[in-house]
C-alpha cells in the first residue's frame, strides 16, 4: 500500500508513541495537584509547552493546548467576535476556501446574525488581495485565513493580509494546520494574531493541537476553567501534549531535507502523470504550493469511482478534504476556483509525507495509469501505453499543461 493522504493525516512517529506512553506510565497524575505526582504531570507540560513553542516560534505564554486545530478555529472566531464586539466590530471576514469545519461555523454565526463575508480565491487558488481590501472596515473584529489550503496545497499571502487587517484595525486569525510539517512556521514574525495548529498532521497524535495567542491580545476562553492561564478548561490531555512535543523535535531535525525532498518527489508525479495521461488538470500549480500536495483532476472522470480504482490499485488519496470524502458533495475549494460542479467533483488529492520515497512515486504513477487509463479511454480519450521514465527523460515542459490561470 502506498500511503499518500498525508494532509487528511499522519502516522504517529515511533518518537511520539514512546513519549505518548512514557507519559501515560509516568506522568498520568493531575497537573493542577499540588503533591509530587502532580506536580510530575506538570513539569511534564512545562516541558512539552516549551518544545512546542520552540517549534512554532511563540513565547510559551502565548500557546493554549487545545484539542486541535477544530477548537483552535472556533476559540480564535468566536473569542475574537466577543472580544471586540464592545469597539463596535461585530463582522467577520475569512475566505471562501476555509476548512469545512470554519465554514460551518461562519454559517452559524451568519444565521445568529453576525455579519460575514467571503474573500473570493482567484483561478489558482489564493485569496483575491484586492477583493480582501475592499472588504476591510471599522466594523471588522477579525479576518480568518488559512496558511495552506488543505485540497490544493495553496499557499496564502497571510503577511499581505495581516496589513490589511492590520490596516482597519482587525485581528487576523490564521488555521495554518496544513502548515506545520510542511512550511517553515514563525509566529513572531508572521504578522499573524492567532493561529491554530494540529498535532496529527505532524506525525503526532490526533485530539491534540494549539491556539497561538499574541501577547497582550485578550482572548475570552470558549471552555471556562483554570488551566492554560483560564485560557482553556479542562485537565491537560498530557500524553496528547508529550507527543505533540516529540513531533514538534522530530519536524524540526530533518525539516529542511524534508520539504526539499517532497518537492522534488510532487514534481515527479505531476510530471509524471502529465506524461502518462490525457486531460490531467492540475490545480494551484502557477502559485506557491505547500512541497508535498498535488491536487488534480482526470478529464471529466467523478473523483468516487477514481477513488475506488486507485485503492484497488494500493494507491490511498482522497478527494479534496478527508472531512467530506464520504459525501460527493462538489468541493467548495474547487467551485470557489471557478470550476463548474462537475470538475469540482473531481479533484483527486496526492498529498505525499517525509517518509514518501522515489519507489512509492514510481509505483503510483504505475497504479494510476492503471487505475485511471482505462477508464479515460472508456471516456473518449486517447491514452498512450505507459512507458515507465527515469528522472532524466522527464519532459521539462510537462507542467505547461497545468491549468491556466
Ligand atoms: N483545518 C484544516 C486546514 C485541516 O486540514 C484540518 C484537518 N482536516 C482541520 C482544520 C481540523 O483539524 P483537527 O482534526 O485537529 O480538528
Amino acid at each position: 500500500m502506498i500511503y499518500l493522504d498525508h494532509n487528511a493525516t499522519t502516522e504517529p512517529a515511533l518518537e511520539v508513541i514512546g513519549e505518548m506512553v512514557d507519559a501515560l506510565e509516568r506522568a498520568w497524575a493531575n497537573p493542577s495537584s499540588m503533591h509530587a505526582p502532580g506536580q510530575a504531570a506538570r513539569s511534564l507540560l512545562a516541558d512539552a509547552r516549551a518544545r512546542v513553542a520552540r517549534f512554532l516560534g511563540c513565547a510559551g505564554a502565548e500557546l493554549v493546548f487545545t484539542s486541535g486545530a477544530t477548537e483552535s478555529n472556533h476559540m480564535a472566531i468566536e473569542g475574537a467576535l466577543k472580544a471586540r464586539a464592545a469597539e463596535g466590530r461585530t463582522r467577520l471576514v475569512l475566505s471562501a476556501v476555509e476548512h469545512p469545519g470554519l465554514m460551518a461555523l461562519a454559517t452559524r454565526l451568519e444565521a445568529q446574525g453576525v455579519p460575514v463575508s467571503r474573500i473570493p480565491v482567484d483561478r489558482q487558488g489564493r485569496v483575491d488581495l484586492a477583493a480582501a481590501q475592499a472588504l476591510m472596515g471599522t466594523d471588522v473584529a477579525i479576518v480568518s485565513v488559512m496558511g495552506a489550503n488543505n485540497e490544493t496545497g495553496v499557499l496564502m499571502p497571510l503577511a499581505e493580509l495581516a496589513a490589511l487587517a492590520h490596516g482597519c484595525g482587525a485581528w487576523l486569525h490564521a488555521d495554518a494546520t496544513q502548515l506545520v510539517g510542511k512550511a517553515r512556521l514563525n509566529f513572531a514574525s508572521s504578522g499573524v494574531d492567532l493561529l491554530s495548529v494540529s498535532a496529527h498532521k505532524l506525525h503526532g497524535p490526533k485530539g491534540v493541537g494549539a491556539l497561538l495567542i499574541r501577547k497582550g491580545l485578550a482572548l475570552p476562553a470558549l471552555l471556562g476553567g483554570r488551566q492554560e492561564r483560564q485560557r482553556r478548561g479542562g485537565t491537560e490531555n498530557t500524553p496528547g501534549i508529550a507527543g505533540f512535543a516529540a513531533a514538534c523535535d522530530r519536524a524540526a531535525q530533518t525539516l529542511d531535507d524534508d520539504l526539499a525532498r517532497m518537492a522534488a518527489l510532487r514534481d515527479r508525479l505531476q510530471a509524471e502523470l502529465l506524461r502518462t495521461l490525457p486531460a490531467v488538470q492540475v490545480y494551484g500549480a502557477q502559485v506557491p504550493r505547500l512541497p508535498n500536495t498535488l491536487c488534480v483532476r482526470f478529464g471529466p472522470l467523478h473523483s468516487d469511482p477514481v477513488l475506488g480504482k486507485l485503492e484497488r490499485a494500493g494507491v490511498m488519496v482522497s478527494s479534496g478534504a478527508a472531512c467530506t470524502a464520504a459525501g460527493t458533495a462538489p468541493s467548495h475549494v474547487l467551485l470557489a476556483m471557478g470550476e463548474t460542479p462537475e470538475q469540482a467533483q473531481s479533484g483527486i488529492r496526492f498529498s505525499l509525507g517525509r517518509d514518501t520515497t522515489a519507489a512509492d512515486i514510481e509505483a503510483t504513477v504505475a497504479g494510476v495509469h492503471r487505475a485511471v487509463g482505462p477508464m479515460l479511454a472508456d471516456a473518449g480519450f486517447t491514452v498512450p501505453a505507459f512507458t515507465p521514465s527515469s528522472v532524466a527523460t522527464l519532459q521539462p515542459g510537462a507542467a505547461a499543461h497545468a491549468l491556466a490561470a
